[in-house]
């Protein structure tokens, strides 16, 4: 078995310990893998390769790989041996001659200057000296004209290897220098076969909907199905099923999406509606949820009968003309407008039938007075600008207060009322367009203030489950017009994805902390800047300052919720 991960602490992430190591536990990339392994065999590697591919595919695995081949003193047909002393050195990350630089860090710049100086002596524990050049595209101009000198005249002992997700960005001389490789997707069959080995390694158990569900998820990235299920793993020890995979990323139930496609296609406000109210009190998140019949839409588009009433339908009956109709009105609906309820409501507004309200939803979604988060009365919050000419929401949406009203039985909870003037200029702006609507730009030292502050924003929000593995792995990185934006490891990439669709409770949170209204804007980072998890003291301090914050709190305890 080549497979079987390295011996590794155990609290290593699985991404690490999982990382292949030989061109033979590659998965997927067969042609990149065969071309390299070739190349290594007749001694024909280039001094200068890029390897290209979205991001989390493998491609400073392979670049690390192809590192260990061409200084392996016992090469298997191509392929480094992974026992000798270089190879082990490689995969044990202390192999001097082998630089890994990070272009988008200023230590990666400075490091990339520092290079032309070193780059004439010769190896000292490997036959060739390796520079990984990671987020290449990110070198900076100055770093490029100092690298160009390097490439077109390497010493014969050094080989570069670029690893971008955006070539597109690079300088022509450079690009045109380099040999270039694409590294693809992986397909949801591929992602699967190695979470179900990963699983087997070590010890646990899923069910196949559970490695469908989260191999579906990642989209084709090995990296981010690999921290999911990692994070899945470490969160309870039973049996992995597809339900948990959903909790962990606020996912509604296949049913649920289901029943809200029906609803859209027959225009029933009232179950449509009772639906939303189902997924909000479960705490489901509405933006994954968009996703969700999106998805399920366009499968049943691809699938329907071609024309109303043909028989053998399935579980959706429903004719491609009705389905197409749903996903227009769905198309009209904006996100990322979803700073304070805006999607509820684009969501209740998609439910009615007539789609010429659609470009008029788009502009005037965003205030709903009852998806109002219960928001602190000390926040300041800014005015934003008038979002549309007076009264279109009430004219659009005529008949629905007085319907739904009964529908939500569940607690006499508003559901959707034309927003009146008052309402609509209290709600702050959503944050896809900042910098016009959010709260005036703050003076210098705003990012000092906020981590300062930090460890309260973590309290609050941990008191909120579903949010805290986010706010935990995630750190302030700057202050601007409004806007905080949070850096997520590039390891936990879908932790990061979760967040931008939990963007609300963030919001909500920092901006109560802060005392002023602010947009959250969470980036994924390619440093390892940020821990694991809180240690055990961490955590028992972040307890302990939740407990002071809630406790002189009494009176609004639901604002974390
Ligand atoms: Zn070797």
């Amino acid at each position: 078995m080549t497979d079987l991960p390295i011996q590794a602490p155990a609290h290593q992430a699985i991404y690490r310990r999982w990382r292949a190591q030989t061109f033979a536990q590659v998965v997927g990339q067969e042609a990149v893998v065969e071309t390299l392994r070739n190349a290594v065999r007749t001694e024909r590697v280039a001094h200068a390769i890029l390897f290209v591919g979205p991001r989390g595919t493998g491609k400073t695995s392979l670049a690390r790989i192809l590192a260990k081949a061409i200084n392996c003193t016992n090469l298997q047909d191509g392929d480094p041996c992974d026992t000798c002393p270089s190879c082990v050195a490689i995969r044990e990350g202390r192999a001097m001659d082998l630089l890994e630089i990070d272009a988008a860090s200023n230590r990666g710049i400075d490091a990339i200057r520092d290079l032309r100086e070193r780059i004439n002596y010769a190896p000292t524990d490997l036959r060739r000296k390796v520079y990984i050049l990671d987020e290449a595209h990110q070198i900076t101009k100055d770093a490029w004209n100092a690298l160009l000198k390097s490439l077109e005249e390497p010493p014969d002992f050094v080989v570069f290897m670029f690893a971008s997700t955006h070539p597109q960005e690079f300088p022509p001389a450079i690009l045109s220098r380099l040999q270039r490789f694409d590294v693809r997707r992986l397909t949801t069959d591929e992602i699967e076969g190695k979470l179900r080995r990963i699983l087997e390694g070590d010890g646990r158990t899923a069910t196949p909907e559970a490695i469908h569900l989260i191999a579906r998820l990642a989209a084709g990235g090995m990296r981010d199905a690999e921290s999911m299920l990692d994070q899945l793993l470490s969160s309870s020890s039973d049996k992995l099923d597809d339900a948990r995979v959903r909790d962990l990323l606020g996912l509604a139930d296949a049913e649920t999406v289901g029943a809200f496609v029906d609803a859209l296609v027959a225009s029933d406000a009232r179950s449509g509606m009772r639906l939303l109210d189902g997924l909000e009190e479960r705490g489901r998140d509405l933006r994954g949820f968009l996703d969700q019949v999106i998805e399920l839409l366009r499968a049943a588009i691809i699938g329907a009968p071609p024309a109303p009433g043909m028989a053998g339908a399935g579980p959706m009956p429903h004719s491609i003309t009705e389905l197409a109709a749903a996903a227009r009105r769905l198309a009209s609906i904006d996100p990322s407008r979803a700073g304070v309820g805006g999607l509820r409501l684009q969501l209740e507004l998609a439910l009615f039938p007539d789609p010429s309200l659609a470009p008029r939803l788009a502009a005037t979604a965003a205030p709903a007075p009852t998806a109002l988060p219960r928001r602190e009365p000390a926040a300041p919050v800014a005015p934003a600008p008038p979002v549309a000419p007076a009264p279109p929401v009430a004219e659009a949406y005529p008949a629905a207060p007085a319907e739904a009203a009964p529908a939500a039985r569940s607690k006499p909870r508003p559901v959707v009322r034309p927003a009146d003037d008052a309402t609509m200029v209290q709600v702050p702006a959503p944050a896809a367009d900042p910098p016009s609507s959010v709260a005036p730009a703050p003076a210098t030292g705003d990012l000092a203030v906020l981590r300062d502050r930090w460890p309260e924003i973590v309290a609050r929000i941990s008191l909120h489950p579903p949010t805290k593995p986010l706010i935990v792995a995630c750190r302030p990185i700057s202050v601007e017009d409004g806007i905080v934006t949070l850096g997520f490891p590039e390891d936990k990439a879908f932790l990061r994805q979760v967040a931008e669709r939990r963007r609300t409770v963030l919001e909500e949170n920092v901006s109560a902390v802060l005392g002023r209204s602010v947009a959250v804007r969470c980036v994924a980072t390619n440093i390892d800047v940020v821990p694991d998890l809180p240690s055990d003291a961490e955590a028992a301090w972040v307890l302990a300052e939740a407990r002071r914050i809630f406790e002189t709190d009494e009176g609004n305890p639901a604002e974390v919720g």
